[in-house]
């Protein structure tokens, strides 16, 4: 599969994604999609991220913003039930609140992140 092919995926699934959350009373706006090079030195030289390897490098991943009841959250607990859902739409598909999926915070915990690890 080329990476338009799955970049394309990606982008439905994220449609999903976002109606998903809709739909469980979760509003959202968008953080980064796309990342240059550049930006990913600088989020690495900070400790914002651990990795020059990001799909975010790929068009592969997205970071939102969660409102609930009008309230900016990034609680872990509430996003949870999202990244169960994002991890059903693809078998390469993984949340940045539990990149191992096995349900523990374990790790570099990025709870806004949904990645199509491809
Ligand atoms: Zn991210």
């Amino acid at each position: 599969m080329t990476l338009s092919q799955k970049q394309r995926i990606f982008t439905i699934n994220v449609a999903k994604l976002i109606v998903e959350a809709y739909n469980r009373g979760i509003e959202l706006t968008f953080g980064e999609v796309f990342r240059t090079t550049e930006q990913q030195l600088l989020y690495v030289q900070s400790g914002k991220s651990k990795t020059m390897n990001s799909n975010h490098l790929r068009r592969l991943a997205v970071d939102f913003n969660f409102f609930i009841n009008g309230k900016l959250t990034y609680d872990w607990n509430d996003i949870k039930p999202l990244g169960e859902y994002w991890e059903t739409l693809h078998p390469a598909n993984r949340w940045g609140g539990d990149w191992n999926k096995n349900d523990i915070k374990d790790g570099f915990i990025d709870t806004p992140h949904f990645e199509m690890n491809a």
